[in-house]
């Protein structure tokens, strides 16, 4: 296990302290992992200071100087892989072999911002289009907003926070990270990479601290030009409400479903839903959690999920054979306890899993959760998933689509037709075909629909949100 270490606030390329230390415990048994320091306003406002004296220094750097500094984080992170993982394994609970995933992943989110920074381009704009635009010549650059809050989630606390910093960097923005409280050290670990890897002081703060106190001076500093936020669609809500003219992106919750048609490879798809359905115990925004499943080919279907769920190994997070560890607190497992309680109150049948041991909860498989439950409508953030059956796609698309969410949603089905009926009728901001909705790579577009947010990520569309399109137009 990592020794307790003592991680300091980053603000203007100086380690700050406050008065009052706080623990980072391991979620699984609650032991010492690391310290931090409980940040305030105070702190948020030093932040955005530094950041703000960093933002020209940034905005004049060549695209080459920003790409080099993101290019050599991404090699420092492959070097430093085991320790960002053991981190990420300590502050999350996350079993260590998917610990490593995020880890490598998030150094490859880094590239693909670097060569974002290389791609940051306008357009000539045709403006003889129109007599009065005769004799005159127009574009657009693309140019850096100024300071970006970065307010992240617990469940991916390195990858996450690289989607919303790296793209920042790369547009020539200057960033204040706000990780969240349970899973702040692969954070400021990062911004030690960075410093190391030639990024500016100021560049990149990090801050530590409650989310209320803290985010809320952010969203409201003047200074901030921009809020990119990951996290819970009522935090998310508060974001937006507070933010006034700032550009705020929102990648929030989701209670991902996935289609299982009548032609569909059962093999694949159970492993699939499976895989993702429990992947960090159900803590993912996009973790599959509602199955329909044609009536016909239902029961075989079903009979492969609980098969494969029952061969998933519960343990200690550090153990590289461990599928499934704990929640991210006592409090998140007792309510997702409580909601598969009501479930079954309600009329569902428990196929397998459904049991707590302190932050821990069984892999469960729920059958014919009625729709008004919460397991059904709201996002479990926990190893639980459902299964129902239809009897006509058309109805399958309907229940995919009677969510307030809208993040990623799934099919399996060898007939094209039917795949891309569906596509095109289910409202989400990505339909996987052949795929579960749990699927991302990190380059691809990402974000929802209705509560699940607004917005892009991916580095090339981030970037997208954090320039400004500004016009030039010359008279000759
Ligand atoms: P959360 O409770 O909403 O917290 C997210 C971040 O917001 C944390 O850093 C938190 O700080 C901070 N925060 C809390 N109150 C705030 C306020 N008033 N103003 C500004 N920031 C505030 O969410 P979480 O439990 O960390 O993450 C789980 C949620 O994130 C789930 O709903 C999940 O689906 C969603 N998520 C979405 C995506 C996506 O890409 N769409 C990806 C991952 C996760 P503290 O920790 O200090 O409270």
């Amino acid at each position: 296990m990592m020794a307790p270490m003592d991680f300091p606030m980053y603000i203007g390329g100086r380690r700050v302290k406050s008065e009052t230390m706080l623990p980072v415990e391991l979620p699984f048994d609650g032991s010492l992992v690391a310290t931090v320091y409980r940040g305030g306003a105070r702190h948020a406002g030093e932040a955005v200071a530094a950041a703000v004296k960093a933002a020209p220094v940034l905005r004049e750097m060549t695209r080459e100087e920003r790409s080099a500094i993101l290019r050599r984080v991404h090699q420092a992170m492959l070097e430093r892989r085991d320790a960002l993982a053991h981190a990420i394994c300590s502050e999350s609970g996350k079993p260590i072999r998917e610990a490593r995933v995020e880890a490598e992943r998030a150094a490859y989110t880094v590239m693909f911002s670097s060569e974002e920074a290389h791609r940051l381009v306008g357009e000539v704009v045709p403006m003889d289009a129109e007599q009065a635009g005769n004799g005159r010549l127009a574009m657009t650059v693309r140019e850096p907003l100024g300071v970006i809050a970065c307010i992240t989630p617990v469940n991916f606390p390195l990858n996450l926070a690289m989607h919303k910093i790296g793209p920042a960097l790369a547009a020539g923005n200057t960033v204040v990270h706000k990780p969240a409280s349970t899973t702040p050290v692969s954070g400021i670990m990062m911004a030690e990479i960075f410093e190391e890897c030639g990024l500016p002081a100021g560049g990149l703060n990090v801050i530590t601290g409650p989310g209320g106190e803290i985010g809320d001076a952010l969203v409201r500093h003047p200074e901030v030009a921009m809020v990119s936020f990951t996290g819970s669609p009522e935090v998310g809500l508060r974001t937006r409400s507070l933010a006034g003219m700032k550009r705020v992106a929102l990648e929030l919750g989701g209670n991902a479903a996935v289609i299982v048609d009548r032609d569909a490879n059962l093999d694949e798809a159970a492993a699939r839903c499976v895989a993702g359905g429990f992947a960090h115990s159900g803590q993912v925004c996009i973790s599959v959690q509602r199955i329909y499943v044609d009536s016909g080919v239902r029961a075989e279907f079903q009979e492969r999920v609980v098969e494969g769920t029952r061969k998933l190994a519960m343990g200690h997070p550090k153990e590289p054979s461990t599928d499934i560890s704990s929640l991210i607190t006592v409090s998140e497992a007792e309510r997702v306890e409580s909601w598969v309680g009501e479930a079954v109150d309600r009329g569902a049948r428990v196929l397998t899993g459904g049991k707590r041991t302190r932050a821990a909860i069984e892999p469960t498989v729920l059958a014919d959760v009625p729709e008004d439950c919460r397991c059904s409508q709201r996002e479990v953030f926990g190893p639980v998933i459902n299964v129902n059956s239809y009897e006509s796609l058309d109805d399958a698309i309907a229940w995919v689509n009677r969510s307030d969410y809208g993040l990623q949603a799934g099919i399996y089905t060898r007939d094209i037709g039917r795949a891309f009926h569906a596509a095109h009728r289910i409202h989400a901001g990505g339909v996987m075909i052949n795929e579960v909705p749990q699927y991302r790579v990190d380059q691809m577009p990402y974000g929802g629909v209705k509560m699940s947010g607004s917005g892009r990520e991916g580095p090339k569309y981030a970037v997208e949100e954090m320039t400004e399109p500004k016009l030039i137009v010359w008279k000759g």
